[in-house]
C-alpha cells in the first residue's frame, strides 16, 4: 500500500497531536509534514502559555517525540496562504488539516477601542512572550491602573504578569524586553472587568488561587457582589472551587490586603461600553448590568474608572485562509466535526474555537484523524497517488522558499538557551531573521 501523505498546517499543541494521532492509525503508512509560518515550532506552547507556567510548557518534550520520528517532518518559515497556497497542498498531500488556532484578538466593538495603550490579549500576551508580530508592542506601564477586560483564565495570565516582581519571574522564560519593561511599571492597581457575576467566571481554581500568592499584589473582591454561599451548590465542581477562592478572597481582612502594594481587584457586573482618551487611553465608561437567564443586561447606570493600560481579554479568532469556507460569527472555519470537506479538515481552536486547555486538543487530534481513516475507507480521498513531502521539495526549490527543519530548530533551541538568563531555561530570539541566522550553516 503506498503512504499517504498529510500535511498539517501550523505547529502548536493540535498539530503535534494531530501527527502522533496519524502515526498510531497510520503506522509507517502515513508521512506527515507539519507547516508552521515561523522558524520555530509549538505554537501556543511557545507564545501563548504564560512564561511562569513552565510545566505546562514541559508537554512540547512529548512533541519532539513525535517530531523525530522518520514519518514526520517539521517545515518550517513557510507560510500557507503566502508562500504555498491551499488548493496547492490539496493537490499533493491526501489530507490537509488546519491546526493554525486563533491569532487574533476578538474585538470589544465599542468607542475608543483604537486609542493607544489598548491591546487585545493576543498582542499582549504575545509581546511578554516574545511573539515575533508582537515583540514591539512596546505597551506604557508609566500609569497606575491596568483593566484587564474578561474573566477567564487569559485574564488572569495578564493580571499576574502584570502584578510579579522580577524575582517572581525566576526560572520562567518571560522574554527580556518584557522583564525590564516591568521592573519599573508603576502599575498599582489591576481591575479585572467581568460583565457577569462571580457565578458566571471562566477562571479555573488553580490558577485563579495563584493571585493569592502573590509577592506584592493581593487580590480584592466586594463581598457584596458574591452570591448567597446556598447557591454554590449548584456549581459544577471547578467552578464551585474558583467561587469558594472568590469567597476567602473576600474574607481576607484589610490589613491583611493592605500588605500588598499591588490591588487585583474584581469588578463584577460592569461591561464595558467606551474607552476615552486623547490618543492614549485614560478612562474606561462602564455600564452596571444584571444576570438574567445567564445573560448580562445592562441597567443603564455608568460610571467611569481610570484606565492607563486596557488589556482585552475576551476570546480569539482564528485566521482566515482564502478559499477555506469560514464562519464569521463563530470566528473559526466552517467545519462538521473537523470536516471542511472530504481531504481538508480543521482541529483544535480553528475547529471549535478558543476553548478547553492544551490537553483538549488531544482528543481533537485523534478525532480527525478518525475523519481522515473513514473518508479514505470510502474512497474520497483517491487511491493514493499523491506526490507528498516530494512534491512539495520540488515546489519549494522552484519558488527558493528557505525551509526550517526541525534540526535547524534545534541548533535554534541549542542558542536560545545557551543566551538564557541564569536561571531561566531560554531567552527567545523575538525575530524571524535572528532565528533564522541562529541555526547557522
Ligand atoms: P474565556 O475563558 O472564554 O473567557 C473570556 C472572557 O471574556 C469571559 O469572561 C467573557 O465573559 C468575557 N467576554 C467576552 N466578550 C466580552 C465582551 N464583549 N465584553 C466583556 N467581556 C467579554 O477565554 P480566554 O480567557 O481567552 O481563554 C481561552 C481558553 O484558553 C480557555 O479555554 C482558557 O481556559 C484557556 N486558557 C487556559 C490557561 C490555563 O489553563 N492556565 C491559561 C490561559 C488560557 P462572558 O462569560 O460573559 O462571555
Amino acid at each position: 500500500m503506498a503512504a499517504r501523505h498529510l500535511a498539517i498546517i501550523g505547529s502548536g499543541p493540535a498539530g503535534y497531536y494531530t501527527a502522533e494521532a496519524a502515526q498510531k492509525a497510520f503506522g509507517e503508512n502515513v508521512r506527515v509534514d507539519i507547516f508552521d509560518s515561523l522558524p520555530v515550532p509549538y505554537g501556543l506552547i511557545r507564545s501563548g502559555v504564560a512564561p511562569d507556567h513552565q510545566s505546562i510548557k514541559g508537554v512540547s518534550r512529548r512533541y519532539e517525540k513525535v517530531a523525530l520520528t522518520e514519518n514526520v517532518r517539521f517545515v518550517g518559515n513557510i507560510c500557507v496562504g503566502r508562500d504555498v497556497q491551499i488548493d496547492e497542498l490539496q493537490a499533493l498531500y491526501d489530507g490537509v488539516v488546519l491546526a493554525t488556532g486563533a491569532p487574533h484578538d476578538r474585538g470589544l466593538d465599542i468607542p475608543g477601542e483604537d486609542l493607544g495603550n489598548v491591546f487585545g490579549s493576543a498582542k499582549f500576551v504575545g509581546w511578554y512572550n516574545g511573539h515575533p508580530q508582537c515583540a514591539a508592542l512596546d505597551p506604557d506601564l508609566s500609569g497606575k491602573t491596568a483593566v484587564v477586560i474578561g474573566m477567564g483564565n487569559v485574564a488572569l495570565d495578564v493580571a499576574r504578569i502584570l502584578a510579579k516582581c522580577r524575582a517572581e519571574f525566576e526560572g520562567s522564560d518571560i522574554v527580556s524586553h518584557a522583564l525590564d519593561a516591568l521592573d519599573t511599571s508603576k502599575i498599582d492597581r489591576i481591575v479585572l472587568l467581568g460583565r457577569r457575576g462571580p457565578h458566571q467566571i471562566m477562571m479555573t481554581p488553580k490558577e485563579l488561587g495563584e493571585l493569592g500568592h502573590l509577592a506584592r499584589a493581593a487580590p480584592h473582591v466586594d463581598r457584596g457582589d458574591l452570591p448567597e454561599e446556598s447557591e454554590d451548590a449548584l456549581l459544577e465542581p471547578g467552578l464551585r472551587k474558583s467561587v469558594t477562592l472568590l469567597r476567602q478572597f473576600a474574607a481576607t481582612p484589610e490589613h491583611i490586603k493592605a500588605e500588598k502594594p499591588i490591588a487585583i481587584e474584581f469588578a463584577f457586573f460592569a461591561q464595558p461600553k467606551a474607552l476615552i482618551g486623547e490618543g492614549k487611553v485614560r478612562e474606561i465608561e462602564i455600564e452596571r448590568t444584571v444576570i438574567e437567564r445567564g445573560r448580562a443586561i445592562g441597567t443603564g447606570e455608568i460610571a467611569r474608572l481610570p484606565a492607563d493600560l486596557v488589556v482585552s481579554c475576551i476570546g480569539y479568532r482564528t485566521a482566515p485562509i482564502p478559499g477555506v469556507p469560514f464562519d464569521e460569527r463563530a470566528g473559526r472555519f466552517a467545519n462538521d466535526e473537523g470536516r471542511i470537506l472530504p481531504g481538508l479538515y480543521c482541529v483544535g481552536w480553528a475547529r471549535r474555537g478558543p476553548s478547553g486547555t492544551i490537553g483538549t486538543n488531544r482528543p481533537d487530534g485523534y478525532a480527525v484523524v478518525d475523519l481522515i481513516a473513514e473518508d479514505i475507507a470510502a474512497g474520497s480521498l483517491g487511491p493514493g497517488a499523491k506526490k507528498g513531502r516530494e512534491g512539495f521539495d520540488k515546489l519549494a526549490e522552484e519558488r527558493g522558499l528557505d525551509i526550517v527543519t526541525f534540526r535547524d530548530w534545534k541548533k535554534i533551541e541549542e542558542a536560545e538557551e545557551s543566551a538564557a538568563r541564569e536561571g531561566a531555561p531560554r531567552e527567545k530570539f523575538t525575530d524571524i531573521e535572528a532565528m533564522i541566522r541562529a541555526r547557522g550553516d
